[in-house]
């Protein structure tokens, strides 16, 4: 039997909703009958067309917080539109907010919440999947209590696809004042600057790792990159050295990527790192040590020196113009 309802906390960038709110929306579709969205910032009735395209029929618009911290006056506002929609679940995406959001609701609603969801099966209602260790082992949940579910979801757990649906009608739901909490405020946003795709969303990513020596030698990792219209990912070994920023680490700490091909760079192949590319198409790694754990779950493994195969790789690629 289908879910009655689920609600989907929608978060909001400047171009639109985030991919992992499209990717919770598109999972809702799949098990509720009925799917809403609730969302907040100045841009929330403009997205109602691209929210309706991908199966809420409803979005609570929570309002414009003017630079507020979400956290307190989101899951205030969540309180009063769970109780006006009377959906069963609210997917929650893992994010800063996200996650704050979902703490503060928990305790005003006296209810668990369930993080780190990779999974959702309507199992005689809805049950999660949660990988441990690394990703190695999967850990099966279900709430038996009663009131809302709250599951707080990793990106890149479900695919997004859009249903083709009606924008979803507006719905004005008021956040309650902030009290004290009201003073934090956000007083400017630094997004960082890159050319090419964003990490989690290339459809190439070229990831290099320790043993490329040294942070100079990973120009040849973004070059590649750039070449392949792909985007440049990292270990955090090298996270940790300082030779990148840690928006590049993909892994248990980093970023989940799935992208077409993952092309791993003088990378081990931790389980840590592992987990967080491990459900890429084509995996490509080079290492010099034909017994590093990486090439267990590469498709196509190049035993050499990266530092010489790549910028070999690199003319190649430049050669056939
Ligand atoms: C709680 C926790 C969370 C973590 N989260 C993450 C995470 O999110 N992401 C992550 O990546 N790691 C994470 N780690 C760290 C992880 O365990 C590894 O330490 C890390 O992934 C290793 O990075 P690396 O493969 O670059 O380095 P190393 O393990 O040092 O491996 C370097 C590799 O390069 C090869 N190599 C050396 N020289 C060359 C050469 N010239 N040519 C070709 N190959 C060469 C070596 O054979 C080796 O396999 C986490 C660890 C913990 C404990």
């Amino acid at each position: 039997m289908a879910i009655d309802k689920i609600l989907v906390l929608v978060e909001l960038t400047e171009s639109g909703p985030t991919a992992t709110s499209l990717e919770l929306l598109t999972a809702a579709r799949g098990l509720a009958t009925t799917v809403e969205a609730a969302s907040w910032g100045p841009g929330v009735a403009a997205a109602a067309g691209t929210i309706g395209e991908y199966g809420a029929t409803t979005l609570y618009d929570i309002g414009d917080l003017g630079g507020a911290l979400p956290g307190v006056p989101v899951a205030g506002a969540l309180v009063s539109v769970l109780s006006t929609s009377g959906a069963s679940a609210l997917l929650i995406p893992t994010s800063y907010d996200g996650r704050d959001i979902a703490g503060r609701l928990s305790a005003k609603l006296n209810v668990p919440v369930l993080t780190n969801v990779t999974g959702l099966n309507n199992d005689d209602g809805l049950s999660t999947e949660h990988p441990i260790f690394g990703g190695t082992q999967i850990v099966h949940a279900k709430f038996t209590g009663t009131g809302v579910g709250i599951y707080v979801i990793r990106a890149k757990s479900f695919t997004a696809e859009p249903a083709g649906g009606a924008a979803a009608a507006v719905v004005a739901a008021a956040a309650p004042a902030a009290g004290n909490t009201g003073t934090a405020t956000i007083v400017a946003r630094h997004v960082e600057e890159r050319s090419g795709p964003k990490l989690d969303e290339a459809a190439v990513v070229v990831s290099g790792g320790r043993g490329l020596g040294s942070a100079n030698n990973y120009a040849w990792i973004n070059d590649l990159a750039k070449l392949l219209n792909g985007a440049a990912g990292a270990s955090r070994a090298i996270v940790d050295a300082g030779w990148v920023p840690y928006s590049h680490q993909v892994g248990q700490t980093g970023k989940t990527v799935k992208p077409t091909v993952y092309l791993a760079c003088g990378i081990s192949g931790a389980t840590q790192h592992l987990v967080g590319m491990k459900g890429s198409k084509n995996i490509i790694a080079i290492n010099k040590d034909q017994e590093a754990p990486i090439f267990s779950v590469a498709d196509l493994g190049i035993v050499g020196d990266v530092n010489k195969v790549v910028p070999a790789l690199i003319e190649a690629l430049k050669s056939r113009g």
